[in-house]
């Protein structure tokens, strides 16, 4: 049998290295990189910082584990959390990893203050939130679930962008509302604004904490550091992972100081979490995103690309029904009898590798540093692929 076991339907392409937003294939074809490592490669491959960054540590440290002080995670914290709404950060490896430490910490915070009766968390329907036991508990895919046993207890999921149901499932015994701000797996399917502030406020209200998914939607991918800054509303718990340091595998959970302050010593671990290597990296990382006009950027050439994608729905109305998504966080919703994969497929022909998602859309989640040409490179080979789609007539 083949010896990785099966868990992935991978395309059969293998790439020999990277350069900015393009990929090199082994038999030597370029692609655009529509997907970015599905939200990670945000810098694009082989940006000189990161690899000035990653190779300066490597020489000199890689591991010392989480028994001693690291002066590159202390440092990574202190400017993270300048940056954003929280105070205190806790490092893994991967989204999943992340999540799970929210849900803990959202638990642990009840606890520690008298409510540890609090335990559960009220979820949204169509988000993913990892393949952990727990995570699959929270997002309840079906799919997902089949074949590994009773879903994680704990969470009551309810259809997002109804708040009539949100409040219904609040309980005493409830810990947390847990969110993606735009669920990137479901199919970039947004929140509705209005309704993104009310779970702020219906946190507030029922004492219980707000916990943000923005594995896929932070650090930049959507034109502001963290999606939820375009609501004008704070977590008291964020997830992150994907981007944040560029495609070298970190994770983060962050919190309010107020929140944080229910973790002690012994309370949580990881042993690769925040290591020098991961830390040099999401430094470099963090460096480039405050860069001045950075940010900015993305969000100009996202509205580019998204005024061309809405351009091609015009086109191949046929083929494609609408454009969601903010930033560099983009998705297609193809028409049926068409499917995602198939104009997928029809893209990657012409030269484009972008990446699926629910509700048969074609997601597009290209590095932040593409510019004007890699956006006409994108909107091309997808003219292309809409027009072959087309003229085959094939579903
Ligand atoms: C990718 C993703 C995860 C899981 O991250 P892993 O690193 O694969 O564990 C969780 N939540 C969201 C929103 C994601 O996009």
């Amino acid at each position: 049998m083949n010896a990785v076991m099966q868990t992935y339907g991978r395309i059969p392409i293998a790439f020999e290295r990277g350069e900015g937003a393009y990929l090199i294939s082994t038999d030597g074809e370029r692609y655009l990189d529509g997907a970015g490592g599905i939200a990670v490669v945000s810098m694009g491959h082989s940006h000189p910082q990161l690899v000035a960054a990653l190779t300066e540590q490597a020489q000199r440290l890689w591991h010392v584990s989480n028994l001693y002080e690291i002066p590159e995670q202390s440092r990574y914290a202190e400017r993270l959390t300048a940056a954003c709404f929280a105070d205190a950060a806790f490092f893994c490896n991967s989204g999943a990893e992340a999540m799970e430490g929210a849900i803990k910490l959202a638990r642990k915070y009840h606890a520690v203050n008298g409510a540890g009766e609090r335990y559960r968390a009220v979820t949204l329907e169509g988000s993913f939130h990892g393949r952990t036991l727990a995570t699959l508990g929270a997002a309840q895919n079906p799919k997902h679930l089949d074949g590994f046993g009773p879903p994680a207890d704990g969470f009551d999921i309810v259809p997002p962008n109804n708040l009539n149901a949100l409040r219904a499932a609040i309980g005493p015994q409830t810990a947390a509302i847990i969110a993606e701000p735009l669920q990137g797996e479901g199919g970039i399917r947004p929140l509705e604004n209005e309704y993104f502030q009310a779970l702020r406020a219906t946190a507030d209200e029922f004492g219980v904490l707000l916990v943000l998914d923005e594995i896929q939607t932070g650090f930049g991918r959507t034109g502001k550091l963290f999606a939820h800054e375009w609501a004008g509303i704070t977590p008291d718990i964020m997830a992150c992972a994907k981007g944040i340091a560029g495609g070298f595998p970190c994770g983060a959970v962050l919190a309010t100081e107020r929140v944080a302050a229910a973790m002690s010593p012994g309370t949580h671990g990881s042993t690769f979490g925040g290591n020098p290597l991961a830390m040099a990296v999401a430094n470099a990382t963090l460096d480039i995103l405050l860069e001045d006009g950075f940010l900015a950027d993305v969000e100009r050439i996202g509205a580019l690309l998204g005024d061309g994608l809405v351009a091609l729905t015009e086109r191949y109305p046929e083929i494609i029904e609408s454009v969601r998504g903010s930033g560099l966080m983009l998705g297609l919703v193809v028409r049926a009898p068409h499917t995602n994969g198939d104009l997928g497929n029809r893209a990657r022909e012409h030269g484009l590798l972008t990446v699926v998602a629910g509700e048969n859309v074609l997601r597009l989640l290209p590095p932040l540093i593409i510019r004007e040409p890699e956006v006409e490179v994108v909107l091309a080979a997808l003219d292309s692929a809409c027009a072959a789609l087309k003229s085959n007539g094939d579903g």
